[in-house]
């Protein structure tokens, strides 16, 4: 069986053909610049060289057709006929409290996805419009909706409640829901494996690091705490996020640089971070070249991005009420040794001895704790193309 894997954001088309037999990734691709000029694909199929495809497209539709014709292109496809592909799975980024797992997408489905637009204006929109184009283009192949927000509807209504007056949350739907459920959900499972052990008998820790950082708190396979929240601004310091600050910031800030709401939303979503204080990049990698090079705000930006990650990792030990493994993943998870070692250094005193030697991994499944270390350490590269696609496989 062979499913495409489809991600959609604001002006992007992500894709993935997964021949579900075998775990084989066909092909994938990324659309990118749709409806705007320099429009792009950038497809490779397995075994081949990649290709961009330089074509305008004026929107999600027109990307998923040039998408669709490389996959069944003589000299750069992964199959045949579009009717080898068996059936789509469509991330989609916020399920509200209507969707605590995946779903077949029927009209209900997609009625219900439009009423969760309001919780995430800017995700919501581009995942319906890559549904609608997969439903014209490939009419009667079946789709599934893989929610980021799902794995967390576990969470019990003391982690999701905030203290604000009640009626906020019976009015608006204001609490906490969650993001990058898809990877805290396959990283915890796959750790789990890795430890020979069963996922209900487990406490785990997941640490989703990438450009978005979010870190879950799963205790026998169940999502019990996490810190992203009602959007993911909330929690860690992220690439360019502020995550966990005094809310009266925000309106002394509004007030003193006379900022509307665009303004805030622009400043705390796109220029604080690990960017706002080192005011050299949203990327991990540029920071830790000028923290070598002696950039004291590039260093005071990873120390304070890991001293939270750490915090958090201690909150949800009390939350689970101790912890068995704790797990790296996303690209700064993945692939900064540096950034591991800092985060566990000072957490020995919970049993958790990170393994220096072990600990020069990237993108590969390790455990990179000590063999006497009580709580194992581990890196675990996030594969949500793959969870997407098994769900599609399960539901259908
Ligand atoms: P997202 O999907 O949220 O955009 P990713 O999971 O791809 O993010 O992670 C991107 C982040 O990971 C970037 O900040 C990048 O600098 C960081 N990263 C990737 N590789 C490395 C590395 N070798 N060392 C340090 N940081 C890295």
């Amino acid at each position: 069986m062979n499913v495409l894997v489809i991600n959609c954001g604001s002006s992007s088309l992500k894709y993935q053909l997964i021949d579900m037999n075998n775990e084989n990734v066909l092909a994938k691709g990324l659309a990118e610049r749709i409806g705007i000029e320099g429009a792009r694909v950038k497809h490779e199929a397995l075994g081949m060289d990649k290709v961009v495809i330089e074509k305008p497209m004026t929107d999600h539709k027109d990307a998923l057709k040039i998408v669709l014709d490389a996959l069944v292109d003589t000299k750069h496809g992964a199959i045949k006929d579009l009717k080898e592909i068996n059936a789509v799975g469509h991330r989609v980024v916020h399920g509200g409290e209507k969707f605590s797992g995946s779903v077949v997408i029927d009209d209900d489905v997609i009625k219900a996805l439009e009423e969760c637009i309001e919780l995430a204006p800017l995700h919501n929109p581009p995942n319906l419009i890559g549904i609608r184009a997969c439903q014209e283009l490939m009419p009667g192949v079946p789709m599934v909706g893989v929610f980021d927000t799902a794995f967390h509807q576990t969470m019990p209504k003391s982690s999701y409640i905030y203290p604000l007056p009640y009626e906020l949350y019976e009015k608006y739907g204001i609490r906490k829901y969650g993001f990058h459920g898809t990877s805290h959900r396959f990283v915890s499972a796959r750790a789990a494996e890795i430890l020979g052990k069963d996922l209900k008998d487990l406490k785990i820790v997941t640490c989703h690091l990438g450009n978005g950082a979010s870190l879950a708190a799963v205790k026998n396979g169940e999502s019990v705490d996490t810190s992203m929240g009602f959007t993911p601004l909330e929690g860690l310091a992220m690439g360019t996020r502020c995550g966990d600050i005094d809310p009266a910031i925000v309106t002394f800030i509004m007030e003193k640089e006379g900022l509307d709401i665009d303004g805030i939303n622009n400043l705390l979503n796109k220029k604080s971070g690990v960017l706002g204080i080192s005011g050299v990049s949203s990327d991990f990698r540029d920071i830790e070249i000028a923290a070598s090079e002696g950039n004291e705000r590039a260093q005071l930006a990873l120390d304070k991005f890991n001293a939270r990650v750490k915090k958090y990792i201690a909150a949800y030990a009390a939350v689970m009420g101790g912890v068995d493994a704790v797990v790296f993943t996303a690209g700064l998870g993945e692939n900064s040794a540096s950034n591991r070692e800092a985060i566990c250094s000072g957490l020995e005193f919970m049993g958790i001895e990170i393994d220096k030697e072990k600990n020069n991994v990237r993108g590969k499944d390790a455990i990179v704790s000590t063999d006497n270390s009580k709580v194992k350490v581990l890196v675990v590269p996030t594969n949500e193309e793959l969870m997407i696609a098994k769900d599609t496989v399960e539901l259908l």
